[in-house]
């Protein structure tokens, strides 16, 4: 786990992952499980070759076919305690992990069930220093209805675990504005309010998610970068930005975003933004499709020529925007 570009300081800091989907860190080997508690067949280079994707709809089969495989509740029990050892493994003390809910709505599944199973199955891990909490996600493209019912779902659920309402997915479908209803029941649920926005839309997506959703963080916004009023509103605000650089690069959408298809992780734009005050948080996204970890992210930050105090801050600011206040005292 340990990367030779990473001072023993940042590697041995605490750290918070805020933008993490447990659908999108099961690990191959974990697949394989799920798929033979199944009795699906499949070679462990067929399932190599699902994990290998270079585009924006690549990532979204791949993401497709391994969610197929969570069909009970004890499905989504094993990959949040793999997930759980792999997080210790990195020094994460606290997640905020993503649950696409609505999948599991749409694949008619009881979300109760899944989420007592996983709650049960992650509760040991508080013993061991790693803290839960849980986003209920729902589909954008699925609609304002399907988001309602995730809702009922996080009601029904009815866990101080669940922290907050999200929704990823393609965010060139449904205008924001239809989701206003959404975001509004979700703050009288008490639930803070997340979206993904700016990752492959343009700024306005972000600006639109602020004004219309009155969200609390951006899951991604690099398109913030093209719209200096945006950042400057962003900085004043001290709206922070949840930036998962690995995914953006094998996603495409950080090619997508620079309009040009020979980008490296050095031309990502995280500097630019932290550098202009607008907190940031660093986060995986989903670490097993993009082959990544949190130290990865770490070191990659770092190839983009952050300097060991700014690592270090953005370390602090994984708890400092984290949903539950206690995520800092973590450590002590
Ligand atoms: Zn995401």
């Amino acid at each position: 786990m340990k990367l030779p570009g990473l001072s023993p300081r940042i590697h041995s800091l605490p750290k918070a992952e805020l933008h993490l989907h447990l659908e999108g860190s099961i690990q191959p080997t974990t697949a394989r499980a799920l798929m033979a508690r199944h009795g699906v067949k499949a070679s462990e280079q067929e399932v190599l070759e699902r994990y290998g994707f270079h585009d924006f709809p690549g990532f979204l089969e791949a993401f497709k076919w391994v969610t197929s495989f969570l069909r009970e509740p004890q499905d989504y029990a094993l990959v949040a305690t793999d997930l759980a050892e792999r997080l210790l493994e990195q020094n994460v003390v606290y997640a905020e992990a993503t649950l696409s809910v609505g999948v599991m709505l749409l694949r008619k599944q009881k979300a109760e069930a899944n989420f007592e199973a996983l709650l049960r199955s992650t509760e040991p891990f508080e013993r061991r220093g790693l803290r839960f909490r849980w986003v209920f996600d729902a589909v954008r493209q699925f609609g304002a209805e399907s988001a309602m019912e995730v809702l009922e779902a996080a009601k029904t659920c009815k866990s101080k675990r669940i922290i907050a309402f999200g929704i990823g997915g393609d965010e060139l479908q449904v205008p924001t504005a239809a989701f206003r209803p959404v975001y509004e029941r979700a703050a009288e649920l008490g639930l803070h309010r997340l979206i993904h926005a700016g990752e492959v839309g343009g700024p306005e997506k972000i600006r639109e998610a602020i004004e219309l959703l009155e969200v609390e963080r951006i899951g991604h916004g690099i398109a913030a970068i093209k719209d200096p009023v945006l950042m400057d509103l962003l900085a004043e605000r001290k709206f922070p930005l949840e930036i998962c650089p690995q995914s953006n690069l094998r996603t495409g959408a950080l090619a997508h975003l620079l309009a040009r298809e020979d980008v490296r992780i050095e031309d990502h734009p995280l500097p630019g933004l932290l550098r202009h005050g607008i907190p940031v948080v660093l986060s995986t996204d989903d670490p097993a499709l993009f082959h990544t970890t949190l130290p990865a992210e770490y070191d990659a930050a770092k190839k983009m020529g952050l300097q060991e105090s700014e690592l270090e801050q953005i370390c602090e600011m994984g708890f400092q925007y984290a949903f539950d206040p206690a995520s800092k005292h973590q450590t002590t």
